[in-house]
């Protein structure tokens, strides 16, 4: 699950780490208000006015403005809310902004000139280890940054069982070049940062740019928060900062008819139980030269009615031009599956425009054989074998 900005950097502050300060407002009459009463507990003259939108590169594409004046503030937030903002990182119609965070300006000069880092703490997989990776070169794309000049990017390993001793913390603070008061300032940054990530459960804290303010402070400008689903049952506070305008609308629904479906480019819809299975009939589907649309495994349960469901979810997707269907009866009753197919047929009617390839194979097979043959109306064909399957999805198709 992933957080907007301002929820990972009060989380971030919850820990101790020290953020750009901010108020989040849904209206620019609101985004003034939050300006005027920051500026009341900060002193800060200027604001950053923020689209708060699950993806980054926000800056780059009109979603970050910076306002001198309440006036501006306005302006900004009038723009900026409702807008649908494009970026690398959103689909290429973009995303609605429903929110900014109005921030305290925190580039303001003084005796040092601002500068930014990267920071981000994520599991890397091969060692089984927490990974803290950074860099001299933040603000900007760090894929970027790892491709051209790769030795800029440090990364320190921590052992969970350990965690962050205090020697990592100040190499960390050492490689970024620092020294006097932002040293320190990093030392403890860094190590709240670790344990907000651990206490959190995240799989992934990633703060781009760290600043070190002309006042040698250091501060996280920006979060990107990533959550382990698998954990949030024991974070229940953390849970509740899921924003379901962000998610695919279509995997929603099905997450709550507890199925599990991802949303695919192409244009085979596939429903299988299993998610093995759901695994090899999306190969199967590529090599016979087609592109699944979706991934959906209705479960070792598959009765009439998830089958029915699932018809219900794969066809809101307008890409699908053809569905097909592949399960293997094992607890799963075969008839019980085609049973499904024939009510989505009567209770759908002109929805189902598309060919089903329908292959049940296992218990009770025969049944749901017999049972498809003796319906009329239905636009369904028939496969025993594998790729006999993927071939037929072709056939329809071409
Ligand atoms: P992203 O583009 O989605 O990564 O959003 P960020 O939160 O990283 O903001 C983008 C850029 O806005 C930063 O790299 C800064 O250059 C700029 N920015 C953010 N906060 C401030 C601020 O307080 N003052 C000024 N002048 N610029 C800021
Ligand atoms: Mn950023």
């Amino acid at each position: 699950m992933n957080l907007h900005e301002y929820q990972g950097k009060e989380l971030l502050q919850s820990f101790g780490v020290r953020i750009q300060r901010g108020i989040v407002a849904d209206t620019p009459e609101k985004a003034v208000e939050a300006a005027k009463k920051l500026t009341d507990e900060t002193g800060t003259e200027w604001w950053v006015v923020k689209a708060q939108i699950h993806a980054g590169g926000r800056g780059k594409g009109g979603g970050v403005k910076l306002a001198k004046s309440l006036d501006e503030v306005k302006v900004h937030a009038s723009n900026i809310i409702g807008m649908m903002l494009k970026t690398p990182q959103t689909p290429a119609e973009g995303k609605r902004v429903n929110q900014v965070l109005i921030a305290e300006d925190v580039y303001y000069p003084g005796e040092n000139e601002p500068d930014e880092y990267y920071m981000s703490v994520l599991l890397n997989r091969g060692t089984g280890k927490n990974m803290i990776m950074y860099s001299t070169e933040g603000g900007m794309d760090i894929e970027a940054v790892a491709e051209k000049t790769p030795y800029l990017i440090f990364t320190e390993e921590i052992d969970p069982a350990l965690g962050i001793l205090p020697f990592q913390a100040r190499k960390v603070a050492f490689n970024l070049g620092l020294s006097g008061t932002a040293f320190k300032e990093m030392v403890k940054f860094v190590t709240a940062l670790y344990t907000a990530y651990v206490k959190s459960d995240a799989s992934l804290f990633e703060i781009n740019p760290v600043l070190k303010t002309s006042d040698d402070k250091i501060l996280a400008v920006d979060s990107k928060v990533v959550l382990d689903n698998n954990a949030l049952f024991r974070h229940k506070d953390l849970a509740e900062l899921r924003d379901i305008r962000e998610e695919n609308p279509i995997e929603v629904e099905a997450k709550a008819a507890g199925l599990s479906y991802v949303d695919l480019d192409g244009n085979v819809g596939c429903m299988v139980n299993g998610a093995g299975l759901a695994m090899s009939t999306m190969d199967l589907i590529k090599q016979a030269g087609g592109e699944p649309a979706n991934f959906l495994d209705v479960g070792g349960t598959a009765d009439a009615e998830r089958v029915e469901t699932g018809f219900r979810i794969i066809l809101k997707d307008p890409k699908v031009e053809a569905i097909l269907v592949n399960i293997f009866g094992g607890i799963v009753r075969c008839d019980r599956v085609a049973q499904g197919v024939i009510d989505a047929y009567n209770n759908m009617g002109d929805e189902i425009k598309v060919p089903i390839i329908l292959r049940l194979e296992g218990t009770n097979s025969k049944e749901a054989k017999e049972l498809i043959e003796a319906t009329e109306g239905l636009n369904v064909i028939p496969a025993t074998e594998f790729k006999e399957a993927a071939d037929k999805v072709q056939e329809v198709l071409s």
